[in-house]
């Protein structure tokens, strides 16, 4: 056997599990189709959840915290705007490249190896172990995870039946220029169909995008520069590019018993905001902990589905409220029910303590009506970052 662990794919979700098995001793292999630092069309925004979760400091990497968004909804009756403002931080923001290459870094630098493959033409598996060939050579391994987003070949290759469906977000580069708007973060919902457009302050940047959670929706470059001329006066915008983002994890079951899928691959990004890093990051270290615990225990390796699916059980529900609430409820009804969010005097609140507290959507709608007794989540990237600001000027 060559490795204890392959895993597919080097981003958030993949490194979040090599660091987890490393760290127990276990041989590892991290696979990805390109070298790092590389980058990866992504707004960057990580909320306290995801900090949380992080078993290292990443306040080299954050950019900008903020305890205020303007949240916008477009009605066929004109804009309506509300400021959600907290005493405590509710998002953080990085660049994606500067933050996969320090995870990356950190997964490599406890013991994880790493190999570039441009091609994964085939997977198998038998009572020997699972055997991938990777730009014609043959890699063996024990378990298989598989963390390579949502356009991802594992996926494909072993697990066909997967419920898996694509949002998709385009975004793109504003520098901080005369005339453009002070940094501040925004979100502006109905500004696509089932989904919004935004506004993340970075550094020396803003980021700006659109996001929708219907497949059925196509995004064009043209939308996202009118939206930015809307809300910051210019229409010049870098670097555009768009991704999809993996759904349907809430109803994803492992095919096979020792090869399992996490982050986008295996679609628990969340629909409602897009939010996908807080889900990739826990799956990734919930699949890496339920190997550590077979082996623990003596098990088989075939035991790592049913392992990892008990692991998963509360990231499921959680997926599957957002899925509910973005396809039953907020997006369908976006001038009632989204005026309602705005407008209720518990909605808002329970929004703001629940992200500045580092809760999941889940925990926020089950405990909204105690919101004023969450405590405000304090990660230590968070403490770093605030103590020691590196802010570029704006
Ligand atoms: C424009 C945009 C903005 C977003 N903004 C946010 C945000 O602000 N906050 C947030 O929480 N989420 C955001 N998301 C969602 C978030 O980016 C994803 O949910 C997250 O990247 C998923 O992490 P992952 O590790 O599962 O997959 P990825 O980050 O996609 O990483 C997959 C890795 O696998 C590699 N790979 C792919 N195919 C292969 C292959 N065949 N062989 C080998 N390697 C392969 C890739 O090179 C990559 O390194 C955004 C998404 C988009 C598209």
């Amino acid at each position: 056997m060559d490795y204890d662990v392959v895993i597919i794919g080097a981003g958030p979700a993949g490194t979040a599990a090599a660091h987890r098995l490393a760290t127990h001793g276990l041989d590892v292999l991290l696979v990805d189709r390109t070298a790092f630092p590389r980058p990866k069309p992504c707004a960057g925004g990580l909320t306290l959840k995801s900090l949380a979760l992080l078993p290292y400091s990443i306040a080299s990497v954050l950019q900008r915290s903020t305890n205020d968004m303007t949240i916008g909804l477009r009605t066929g009756n004109g804009d309506f705007e509300s400021q959600f403002s907290n005493g405590e931080t509710i998002c953080t923001f990085a660049v994606r490249q500067a933050f996969d290459q320090l995870n990356f870094k950190q997964a490599t630098s406890i013991g994880a190896d790493f190999r570039i493959a441009k091609a994964i033409s085939e997977i198998s598996v038998d009572e020997g172990g699972v055997r991938i060939l990777a730009d014609g050579k043959t890699i063996r391994t024990r378990y298989l995870i598989g963390a390579d987003g949502a356009n991802g070949v594992v996926r494909r290759l072993c697990a066909a039946e997967v419920p898996f469906f694509r949002g998709f977000a385009l975004e793109g580069i504003v520098p901080y220029a005369q005339g453009i708007p002070a940094p501040h973060a925004e979100i502006y919902f109905g500004v696509v169909d089932h989904g919004y457009g935004w506004l993340f302050p970075k550094g020396d940047h803003f980021n700006v995008g659109i996001y929708t959670c219907d497949a059925n929706v196509s995004l064009s470059k043209s939308r996202l520069r009118s939206y930015c001329r809307e809300r910051l006066g210019t229409e010049h915008i870098e670097h555009m590019v768009g991704y999809p983002i993996g759904f349907g994890g809430d109803r994803y079951r492992p095919a096979s018993g020792q090869v399992v899928l996490v982050g986008d691959a295996g679609g628990f990004a969340e629909p409602l905001l897009g939010e996908g890093l807080h889900n990739a990051l826990k799956t990734g270290q919930e699949a890496a902990q339920a190997i550590v615990d077979i082996e623990a225990a003596g098990l088989p390796p075939h035991s790592l589905a049913a392992h990892f699916d008990n692991r998963i059980r509360h990231i499921r529900t959680d997926v599957r409220r957002c899925r509910r609430i973005a396809f039953r409820l907020f997006y369908p009804n976006l001038v009632r029910a989204g005026r309602r969010a705005l407008d209720l005097p518990i909605a808002k609140p329970a929004l703001l303590n629940g992200f500045a507290a580092g809760k999941t959507m889940r925990e926020i709608t089950n405990t909204f009506l105690w919101s004023a007794l969450y405590k405000p989540a304090r990660p230590q990237s968070l403490v770093e970052f605030e103590e020691h600001p590196h802010t570029l000027a704006a």
